[in-house]
């Protein structure tokens, strides 16, 4: 007993100098010492010694086990050691070393003019308001003097919402206007910039674009008034010199309803470039359409709760893509909308 317990002192000892690492000195530390290890093991059959032979050898068994362990222990600590003195190789810092610099991102060009137009119309008195895309037929069509069968829902190449009735994508920001109408009395200055959505695609037209809506409701307002702010805030947005022109034209909540022209930024409004070629961007007219406007139709009014005999105003309503494409000279809508990088950091 006492010569197997020399030989597996000798073995151990041995395994233990060349122990490669922490994890190998562990596992051969369970293997001899661990409740199933092979020295616990010859403890335990000491039982089937006599009296004598057990003082003996049992004494013999517990010097072993306390050198082993301390054998063990001191070959712990100089993995330990060996450890910290490899941070110094391994984790090693240069504080000259230059920084590198964290990817920064920047706002979508979308966002940052909404943010322009707030601002201009904001120093205004226009304030923000807001409205839901998906939108019911009253607030998208009705009460903006769209009766039912009337060509102009046609005109707009509407998304109808799948098995509900009557309820769409909204195809203008309008619904705005007469949501916060009907919320509120007069007078009323707002500016409404968000989604729309119409079925069309191609290189100026997206199915979801954007647009941004003025309304003002106030006692003898006129076309005057709204060219007066129409001017200021476009040339703060697009171009300081920028001229505007109203046209004629016909919508439904709107009477008299006028297009609205800006001169083309591309030529200056002269149609023609220095070298005395037509303007490609204008097609030599100088001017570049932009959006609707015009006095506020009594039956919108009337519609909100709003006495046309006491109340008027003017409403616009502009894409803003197209006021953006106008301002830095872009050619295909389609790029807001692609996120491609090389494109959005020209705006960063
Ligand atoms: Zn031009």
């Amino acid at each position: 007993m006492k010569q197997k317990l020399q030989s597996l002192l000798e073995t151990t000892l041995k395994s233990i100098s060349v122990a490669k690492n922490e994890k190998v000195l562990s596992d051969l530390e369970t293997t001899i010492l661990g409740r199933k290890g092979e020295l616990t093991k010859i403890l335990r059959s000491l039982s089937a010694l006599s009296v004598e032979e057990k003082k003996e050898v049992g004494k013999f068994a517990n010097e072993i086990k306390v050198e082993l362990k301390n054998k063990f222990e001191l070959q712990r600590q100089v993995f330990e050691a060996e450890k910290f003195s490899n941070i110094a190789e391994e984790e090693w810092l240069d504080i000259t070393f230059p920084g590198i610099k964290p990817e920064e991102g920047s706002r979508h060009p979308i966002s940052r003019f909404i943010d322009e137009v707030e601002d201009v119309f904001g120093k205004m008195g226009f304030t923000f308001a807001d409205g839901p895309e998906i939108e019911d037929d009253w607030h998208n069509f009705t009460a903006l003097n769209i009766p039912p069968d009337h060509p102009a829902r046609d005109m707009q190449d509407t998304f109808w919402v799948k098995d509900m009735e009557k309820i769409v994508l909204r195809t203008q920001t309008s619904d705005v206007q007469i949501r916060y109408m009907e919320n509120s009395k007069p007078p009323i200055r707002i500016i409404a910039p968000g989604k729309t959505y119409r079925k069309d695609s191609d290189a100026t037209h997206s199915p979801m674009f954007h647009q941004y809506e003025g309304l003002m409701i106030d006692r003898d307002t006129s076309l005057a008034n709204l060219k007066a702010v129409l001017l200021e805030a476009l040339r703060q947005l697009i171009a300081p010199d920028l001229n505007l022109r109203f046209r004629l034209s016909y919508f439904p909540f709107t009477e008299p309803s006028i297009e609205v022209d800006c001169s083309c930024v591309n030529c200056g409004g002269s149609g023609e470039m220095p070298d005395g070629k037509n303007c490609r961007v204008c097609k030599r007219t100088g001017w570049l359409e932009i959006g609707g406007a015009g006095m506020v139709h009594p039956n919108v009014l009337k519609n909100v709760g709003i006495d046309p005999e006491e109340y008027n105003g003017f409403a616009f309503g502009f894409g803003l893509e197209r006021q953006i494409m106008i301002k830095y000279k872009i050619d295909d809508l389609r790029l807001f909308f692609e996120n491609d990088l090389r494109f959005l950091r020209q705006f960063a």
